[in-house]
């Protein structure tokens, strides 16, 4: 679908002040523990992010927001309004889920006036506003067909113009792009930003996919059994990523961990002192200050391995490895390989290609690698 042309809105964003979980946690029936002491400020007009693995909390975490779960210990704040006993009407909220709530036998123009209707809002007011989030979302051409007469990406835009017609303070988005195949979910991320850009209001969004994530976040939090493990902009938390499963969750392909220990004139790498590499004063500092005996692990991402050519330069720095299979990608090509009965696995842009079997000098830069405590797996540096 082309991009429709730009459409004001006409209406200032509302100021409503950030949204705040202070210690906020929620325990179920049976001692289920799905949110655990939530610290959490959402500022007002940004995209928030919750991701995490099944059963961390996400969903559980919107529902306090929309209301439909109480907090059991803690404050949820909206600006300076207590929000903990507000019922859901009262908050000013929509919500868009998977799952679309939409009324099969109305069309698209009665689907998106039904909420602004029930709340007695003029015609001409409902006409306007349909008319304007009908343009940002491009389904304009679609008014008058009923549901079922809609593709599944269709039917999500149209989701999201019901929601969005309404003006809430607040967009609460379950995985609403889940049911749609890999492409149709690349571009409803892209229209989600842009809508987000244009009307400016707050936009939770959970989702298990940190392609996703990445994708559309001003910020992402990243959950883990009930707990707010990381919060930041999502290239902070690829590039420092707090502790090793941040960093083996947060990445396109799965980053590389490395066995490694301090030596005299550096470091040895791979657990059988092969591979040993100098060192940056700092980790060597992080790693001693431990006190775990010298070992640690290291994460390399692997965009960050670089591959040289051992037949073109044999003299080439880094430690010898053997492409062991090769991955095409499209953009990129995925490599695994073999060292002294290790797997290691690199990506590289496409201008750069080796074949199976091929003779490769591997290296990595301290910048980009992470270094991990072993018992705890939290980042040292
Ligand atoms: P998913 O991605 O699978 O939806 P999630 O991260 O959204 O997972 P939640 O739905 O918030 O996770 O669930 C968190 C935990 O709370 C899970 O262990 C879940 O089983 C539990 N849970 C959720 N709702 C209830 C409930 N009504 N009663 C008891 N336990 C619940």
């Amino acid at each position: 679908m082309n991009p429709p042309p730009h459409h004001p809105i006409t209406t200032p964003p509302k100021a409503n002040g950030s949204i705040r979980f202070a210690g906020v946690g929620k325990q179920f029936e049976g001692g289920v523990a799905a949110v655990k002491d939530l610290d959490l400020e959402i500022q007002d007009g940004e995209l928030l992010v919750l991701l995490g693995p099944s059963g961390c909390g996400k969903t559980t975490t919107l529902n306090m927001l929309a209301g439909l779960e109480r907090p059991s210990t803690g404050q949820l704040s909206f600006g300076d309004q207590a929000m903990n006993d507000v019922p859901p009407e009262e908050r000013d909220i929509a919500m868009v889920f998977q799952s679309i709530a939409l009324y099969p036998h109305l069309n698209v123009r009665d689907n998106i006036g039904m909420g602004l209707r029930t709340r007695r809002v003029s015609r001409q007011e409902i006409a306007a506003r349909t008319s304007e989030v009908v343009h940002i979302l491009d389904i304009a051409p679609l008014l008058d067909r009923r549901i079922h007469q809609l593709s599944g990406g269709q039917r999500q835009r149209v989701a999201i113009a019901k929601a969005l017609v309404r003006r809430p303070r607040l967009f609460l988005l379950d995985e609403p792009f889940s049911s749609l195949d890999a492409s149709l979910r690349r571009q409803m991320r892209s229209e989600l930003v842009r809508i987000h850009r244009e009307v400016e209001t707050t936009m939770v969004f959970v989702t298990h996919d940190q392609e996703e994530a990445m994708a559309i976040a001003d910020r992402i939090g990243v959950m883990s059994a009930g707990e707010l493990i990381q919060l930041g902009p999502p290239l902070d938390i690829y590039r420092a990523p707090r502790n090793l499963w941040v960093a083996q969750f947060i990445g396109a392909h799965p980053i590389n961990v490395i066995e490694a220990s301090l030596a005299a004139n550096g470091v040895s790498l791979l657990g059988d002192g092969a591979w040993t590499k100098t060192v940056s004063p700092e980790v060597r500092t992080a790693v001693e200050r431990q006190g775990s005996g010298g070992t640690f692990l290291v994460g390399v991402r692997p965009e960050h391995l670089s591959l040289a050519s051992v037949e073109r330069s044999p003299a080439a720095d880094g430690w010898r490895a053997e492409i062991y299979t090769r991955q095409i990608l499209g953009t990129d090509i995925l490599y695994e390989l073999q060292t002294n009965g290790h797997l290691l696995t690199a990506v590289t842009p496409t201008a750069q290609v080796f074949e199976v079997g091929d003779r490769v000098a591997i290296d990595f830069a301290w910048s980009d690698a992470f270094v991990f405590d072993r018992a705890s797996g939290n980042a040292l540096v």
